[in-house]
């Protein structure tokens, strides 16, 4: 399944605020098989969230926005999207009634009026719980199978609900025994990028089909190899034979593997020795 992730606000634009939303999406969403294949970051600003998410659908019929979600003035992502199917807006009974409840419990007064807009919801929607904030997520979907699945932006509930709705719905989709993506990461240290390419040789450019990234840092160059299109157990043997093919070629290079720590291991080394 191809889709593409729509971030929303201001802040992301001004660099105030770090997209993290659209990496924890990437990373959990690529471990179903979902590809990400574009990611667009749009202000708070009605007609810019329209064209995002509708240039999106356009091409995938499959999009995740976070952020505008909230309370206040600059929240218009609900109203913004339902325009793309046509559709208005409707007060939720429900949701009205969680909403005073919650304020009602957490800070002992009634809800103020500008909350209520929490409670209006695109017509035809399928209203998505959050159990870590206020206000619900939104899965609108059209005759043709195109769909729109809009999640809060603070990172906690959109992580939250993730885990909650969104990964246990999509994996109810996809094709039982169909693609994942998986990566697995060489770490290397004292070592140049073009220095490993000459090494590996043939491996340079890809190994067995699967993908390979040369991500240098601080500690050294990392290699990731990525397959992109095989069930989970023939992944994990692609993986294996990859990285044991480019271990041949560079082990001494090799510190670890994914989030080993450079200092830690030889830390760990030291103590040993
Ligand atoms: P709320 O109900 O709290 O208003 P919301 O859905 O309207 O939530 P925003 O108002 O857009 O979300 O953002 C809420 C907070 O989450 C802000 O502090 C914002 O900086 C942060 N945030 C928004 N989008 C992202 C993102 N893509 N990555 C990381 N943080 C984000
Ligand atoms: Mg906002």
């Amino acid at each position: 399944m191809n889709l593409e992730i729509v971030t929303i606000g201001d802040e992301l634009l001004l660099g105030f605020t770090i997209d993290t939303n659209a990496a924890q999406l990437a990373r959990e969403l690529a471990a179903l098989g979902v590809r990400i294949v574009r990611r667009t970051t749009c202000g708070d600003d009605a007609e810019s969230i329209r064209q995002a998410v509708s240039d999106a659908l356009g091409r995938t019929g499959a999009v995740i926005t976070t952020g505008g979600l909230g309370p206040t003035a600059d929240d218009m992502t609900k109203p913004a999207i339902a325009a793309i199917f046509g559709k208005g807006m409707r007060l939720d009974t429900g949701i009205l009634t969680a909403l005073r409840e919650r304020w009602r419990k957490r800070f002992g007064h009634d809800l103020p009026v500008s909350n209520e807009q929490q409670a209006m919801v695109p017509e035809g929607c399928t209203i998505l719980p959050n159990r870590h904030g206020s206000a619900p997520g939104i899965w609108l979907e059209d005759a043709q199978g195109r769909w729109v699945i809009m999640l809060p932006g603070v990172p906690r509930e959109m992580r939250g609900m993730l885990a909650d709705t969104v990964v246990p719905t999509l994996r109810d989709r996809l094709p039982v025994g169909g693609p994942v993506i998986r990566s697995r990461t060489l770490r290397t240290a004292n070592i140049a990028e073009s220095a490993l390419a000459d090494r590996l040789g043939e491996l340079a450019r890809g190994v067995n089909g699967l993908s390979l990234a040369y991500l240098p840092g601080a500690d050294g160059v990392d290699l990731r190899l990525t397959s992109w299109d095989r069930d989970a157990r023939a992944t994990t043997v692609a993986l294996d034979e990859a990285a044991a093919l480019v271990r041949s070629k560079v082990s001494r290079y090799v510190y670890g593997e994914n989030d080993d720590d450079l200092a830690a291991i030889m830390l760990a080394e030291c103590a040993a020795r």
